[in-house]
């Protein structure tokens, strides 16, 4: 296969698009050139930007997928953005975030230019634009209304002053979307949003800052941009003067989802290398994999992962299904998945021992790189304290409408069908009525439960979902109980954060039985869906989590004889089956097929 034959993203139907890039990039590696562990590695020594592999992105027309279908571009489904993402992420991280920066930076107009301005935007990225997302400042990540970099009215436009860093592409970026001071007494309705085209500055000014050196993603271009006196036209400005929080807060929400593809990809790459060793690495004379404590180990991590997936699948549908409650979905998935995942690549580099320390002896070190390039997940596009401050803030809605019931019944039935185009108008700051898929737990584990006993017998696996979804469910209650009784504060309390890393895990522990249910006729036979095998594993593994909320450490419950190493077993064989043929690390196959329009 060559490039040539997946150049077209839009006139391909999407899944096949995907699965057609994965296998080019797959040949790549194999070949080992671009995207292979040796290249990447070397790149990453020499802490230089992957060029190569980014340029073949574009050949491949992967920008196109940065782009809203409405404004020309090949974006018709978040699910499939987000897939596109975790693809490239499960070769190399840091070339996933140097090339998906664009949406970011893009987002906004998306969310809230007009629509001149994203065709236009659109035009060119699809034609090779690079958009940075300038927010940060020296002084201020996280607190945006303490930003400084000013816009004042003059010559016709604006006229802007200050430094922007540390902003990823911000130097090779064509454009900057940047996030000014219009008002100085304006309060949070003192900030504006302006799309920079750099080439369209006049000389000197504006300046590059240099690279900084970072621990992880080490070739990406992390600098900043120092304005000094910059003109923009008018026509720069995203939306209306003095909603620049506003636009930025609505599309963090997109972004924020987008970022789940890179702790997916991370994952799914830590997985496949600690397995792999694991079948290879002989100790008194097996191979490794026969120990049924590592059989746990990889079993753990291989849940962690499908429910990290299923919370993905659930996130991004709803963008398209129940996009008011974004609010909280994306404050989940930001807050929960690097979390998640930077705790199940702690686990696999015990698991691997010297290996996952020494630079060059497996894979080219390629699991000390992805645990250095993932760390940044958490930090950067709001960090999990952020996120757990965000959903602390909707609390009351959320006890309200646990205690009410409400879900969006309608929505939760959308999630299944094949994506309606997103209409940005339909995202909220706060959700009104809380969030569906949490609140709708009981009603769907009352429906997985059917007619099976609450309390199951071994073996039968439908039954033991059904069990496992009620006790989730009921997990839900308690937790909405003790949501209720937090008060909002502009500081709130230590235990505020805990409450919401349960939170996250009730929302994961819904997600999959939804996903389990949109899937499971589709999927009747394989080896996964079987008994129910990933959905049980999932909640096994989640509701282990939740008696330590806010910790991340494992209990390990799943010992050897104990309930559960059965189930453990059979998820092992299935992962070594999946490594052993070079296939991804998913539960999707199954849900590609059979989903209604
Ligand atoms: C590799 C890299 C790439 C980056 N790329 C970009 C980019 O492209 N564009 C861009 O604009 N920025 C970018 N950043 C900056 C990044 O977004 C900020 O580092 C981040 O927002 C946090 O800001 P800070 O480090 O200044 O920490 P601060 O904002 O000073 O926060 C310090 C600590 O307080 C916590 N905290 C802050 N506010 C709250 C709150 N309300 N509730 C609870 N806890 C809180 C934070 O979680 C953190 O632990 C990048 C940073 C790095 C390292």
């Amino acid at each position: 296969m060559s490039a040539a034959d997946v150049l077209c993203p839009v006139r391909q139907a999407p899944a096949g698009y995907v699965a057609d890039v994965d296998a080019y990039l797959g040949a790549l590696a194999a070949a080992g050139g671009e995207f292979s562990t040796r290249h990447c590695a070397e790149l990453d020594r020499a802490e230089a930007f992957p060029e190569q592999m980014c340029a073949t992105l574009d050949a491949l027309g992967v920008s196109a997928y940065y782009v809203p279908a409405q404004f020309g571009g090949a974006l018709a489904s978040y699910e499939d953005l987000v897939q596109l993402v975790r693809c490239v992420a499960r070769r190399d991280l840091t070339v996933a975030v140097a090339h998906a920066k664009t949406f970011l930076g893009a987002a906004p107009v998306w969310v809230a230019g007009t629509p001149a301005q994203a065709v236009d935007l659109g035009c060119q990225i699809i034609g090779g634009a690079r958009v940075s997302w300038a927010l940060s400042e020296p002084a201020h990540g996280a607190d945006l209304l303490a930003s400084d970099v000013s816009a004042r009215r003059g010559g016709g436009g604006y006229v802007i002053d200050g430094v922007k860093w540390p902003v990823n592409n911000a130097t090779r970026g064509t454009h900057a979307c940047l996030l000014a001071r219009t008002d100085p007494a304006g309060g949070s309705r003192g900030f504006s949003l302006f799309l920079a085209e750099k080439a369209s500055l006049s000389p000197g000014s504006y300046r590059n800052l240099p690279k900084a050196r970072t621990h992880g993603i080490r070739g990406a271009d992390i600098s900043g941009i120092a304005f000094d006196g910059a003109r923009l036209p008018e026509s720069s400005l995203v939306a209306e003067p003095g909603s620049g929080i506003e636009t930025v807060l609505l599309s963090l929400q997109l972004t924020r989802l987008m970022c789940a593809g890179l702790s997916l990809g991370a994952g799914e790459h830590a997985l496949r290398l600690a397995t792999e060793f694991a079948m290879t690495r002989m100790i008194q004379g097996r191979p490794l994999i026969d120990r049924p404590a590592i059989r746990a180990v990889l079993a753990r991590s291989a849940a962690l992962l499908l429910s990290a997936e299923a919370v993905t699948i659930v996130a991004s549908r709803a963008v398209h299904a129940l996009a008011g409650e974004l609010s909280v979905i994306s404050a989940v998935v930001k807050a929960l998945l690097p979390t998640l995942i930077d705790g199940m690549i702690g686990e696999l580099g015990e698991l691997l021992g010297s290996r996952s320390f020494l630079d060059c002896e497996y894979a080219d070190g390629a699991f000390a790189k992805l645990q250095r390039d993932h760390a940044i997940v958490a930090i950067f596009d709001g960090s999990t304290s952020v996120n757990r401050s965000s959903l602390i803030g909707q609390f009351p809605r959320l006890a309200r409408g646990y205690a009410q019931r409400w879900h969006d019944e309608a929505g939760i039935a959308r999630l299944a069908a094949r994506p309606s185009a997103f209409d940005p108008r339909g995202l909220r700051l706060q959700s009104p009525g809380g969030c569906s898929i949490v609140q709708g737990l009981t009603a769907a584990a009352d429906r997985v439960s059917g007619g099976h006993a609450a309390s199951a017998a071994p073996g039968d696996g439908g039954a033991c979902l059904g069990a496992a979804a009620r006790s989730a469910a009921a997990a839900a209650t308690d937790l909405h109980r003790r949501l209720a009784v937090v008060r909002p504060a502009a500081r709130p309390a230590a235990s505020a954060y805990s409450l919401a890393a349960e939170y996250e895990l009730c929302f994961a522990a819904a997600a999959c039985v939804q996903v389990w249910e949109a899937g499971h006729q589709a999927a009747a036979g394989s080896p996964l869906w079987s008994g129910a095998l990933w959905a049980r594993a999932c909640l096994d593994e989640l509701s282990a989590r939740a008696l330590h909320p806010g910790t991340g450490t494992y209990i390990g419950r799943l010992a050897p004889g104990e309930p559960g190493a059965a189930t453990a077993d059979q998820i092992a064989d299935w992962l070594a089956g999946a490594v052993a043929a070079g296939a991804p690390i998913t539960l999707r196959p199954a849900l590609d097929h059979g989903r209604p329009s």
